[in-house]
């Protein structure tokens, strides 16, 4: 194996790029370990410290190592990764069930493009989304509508917090579409990348191209449609976008992290069309959503996951996936790096400032003072007798959240809200689940309280 002086000069050109490109935490504790092994013309060899490492520079880095490789060096080439030393070593010989054989991303790209604008990420699929009751309803409806665009469900509205899966749906809903019918031009949208290609247009005078791109467009999906709001101009843009597209029957998908009615700033032409179709929201997984989820992503990254672990790490309160992925990573990472196996103390451990974090109690007051800053009322008007609805409706639903994340009895909540009756807080929460049945913009308040009690 080579291993000349110029190897580590293109190496180090590459990293100064990707020092720039990417965070300094992730830089160092991704990219700087990384050696540079062999180099000549279309080929550049990395080491990695190990099995883990390798992986996930893989599925993180290597497009982008792959991108400035080609863009310093001119030419196409081929990144290979590779598990072992400085002097070219081979480390995981005793691990025969690894292939060693390192992936080309030109066989597997990350991102499949099937136009030239497409975006979709293939790694979001159907196949590996986990149904669970929080997100049973929009699965099935991303679903539907893969297997029948434009037909039955236009557009599609899929609502619902932070990391729980609609940026995976959207796309898994294009990835299927794109594989049963390969001529079909799907088109996935961050709502950013929408209006910075519009602001780009204006500028540059290319209106018309802007337009015409999304004519030609059969599926088109538009994620965290929030972003576009309070946006005058995007808006109106996409309003008639919109239009054209439903108006020659093709699908429309979009997501949001609210309700229609509940986006701050969204034109009423544009709220109305969201509602015309279907509106799916995801709820915070339950646990055993979370522990299924957890088990896939340990078996999809080779990690060895014990039962009781991913039992402990999925009754915590943290319902965002992606973070829950983050722990995860974080437990392999170490197990990894000090070869020992995972366990449950491990786990404990490593978490442990979070977990210090978790098992602080919610307090009454805690609840008191989320809840009045809310609805922008004082504490004494939540503890005080008024009878408008402007202070009843605050204090019934502080009084449901007490009894949901407190453990205390309904003449002690009743004591804390200025001595009221423990009659008057069963009637409250009796009122305030009756309505959860089927007022989804007090479903929303409700759990937009709770994410601030809750740490996320
Ligand atoms: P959102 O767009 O709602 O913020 P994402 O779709 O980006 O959330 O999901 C965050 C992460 O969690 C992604 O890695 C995604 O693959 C994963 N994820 C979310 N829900 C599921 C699920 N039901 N099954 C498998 N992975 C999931
Ligand atoms: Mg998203």
């Amino acid at each position: 194996m080579k291993n000349n002086p110029s190897d580590s000069q293109i190496w180090e050109q590459i990293k100064a790029e990707l020092r720039n490109a990417i965070s300094a935490q992730n830089f160092k504790t991704w990219i700087q370990p990384l050696q540079c092994a062999e180099t000549r013309a279309g080929y550049l060899k990395l080491h990695a410290s190990n099995r883990f490492v390798r992986q996930w520079i893989q599925t993180n880095y290597l497009a982008k190592i792959h991108t400035v490789a080609e863009e310093i060096s001119g030419t196409s080439t081929v990144v290979e990764i590779e598990i072992g030393d400085t002097n070219g070593a081979q480390i995981n010989q005793k691990n025969p069930e690894i292939s060693t054989t390192p992936k080309r991303i030109s066989e597997k790209p990350k991102v499949k493009r099937n136009t030239p604008d497409s975006n979709i990420n293939s790694e979001y699929k159907f196949e590996n989304f986990i149904s669970g009751n929080s997100n049973q309803f929009a699965s099935a409806a991303a679903m539907a509508v893969a297997n029948n665009p434009a037909t039955i469900y236009n557009p599609l509205f899929i609502y619902g917090g932070v990391g729980l899966g609609k940026t995976h749906l959207l796309n898994a809903i294009g990835n299927k579409i794109i594989a049963d019918q390969a001529d079909s031009t799907v088109c996935y949208y961050s709502s950013e990348k929408f209006t910075n290609e519009l602001i780009n247009a204006i500028r540059y005078g290319k209106m018309e191209e802007f337009r015409n791109k999304f004519r030609s467009i059969d599926v088109l999906l538009i994620d965290d449609v929030q972003f576009i709001a309070g946006k005058e101009r995007t808006q109106e843009e996409f309003f008639h976008i919109f239009n054209s597209l439903y108006d020659s029957h093709k699908q429309i998908v979009v997501t949001s992290d609210k309700f229609p009615k509940e986006i701050p700033g969204l034109e009423e032409r544009l709220r109305s069309r969201f509602e015309w179709g279907l509106i799916a929201d995801i709820q915070a997984p339950d646990k055993e959503t979370k522990q299924a989820i957890l088990e896939a992503k340990a078996e999809k990254n080779n990690i060895i996951l014990p039962e009781d672990v991913a039992e402990f790490l999925s009754s915590s309160v943290i319902s965002n996936i992606r973070e829950l992925e983050g722990y995860l990573v974080r437990i392999g990472a170490y197990a990894s790096l000090t070869s020992t196996p995972i366990t449950i103390e491990m786990a404990k451990e490593i978490l442990e400032d979070i977990i210090v974090e978790y098992n602080q109690e919610i307090t009454v007051e805690d609840i008191q003072k989320k809840v009045t800053s809310y609805f922008n009322i004082k504490i004494s008007e939540i503890k005080s007798a008024k009878r408008t609805k402007k202070f009843v409706y605050p204090r019934q639903i502080a009084m449901y959240l007490c009894r949901q994340l407190t453990s205390y009895s309904y003449p002690e909540i009743g004591e804390y809200f200025g001595g009221k009756d423990h009659s008057t807080v069963i009637h409250a929460i009796k009122k305030i689940e009756a309505e959860l049945e089927t007022n989804t913009s007090l479903k929303q308040s409700i759990k937009n309280i709770r994410n601030t009690l809750l740490p996320s």
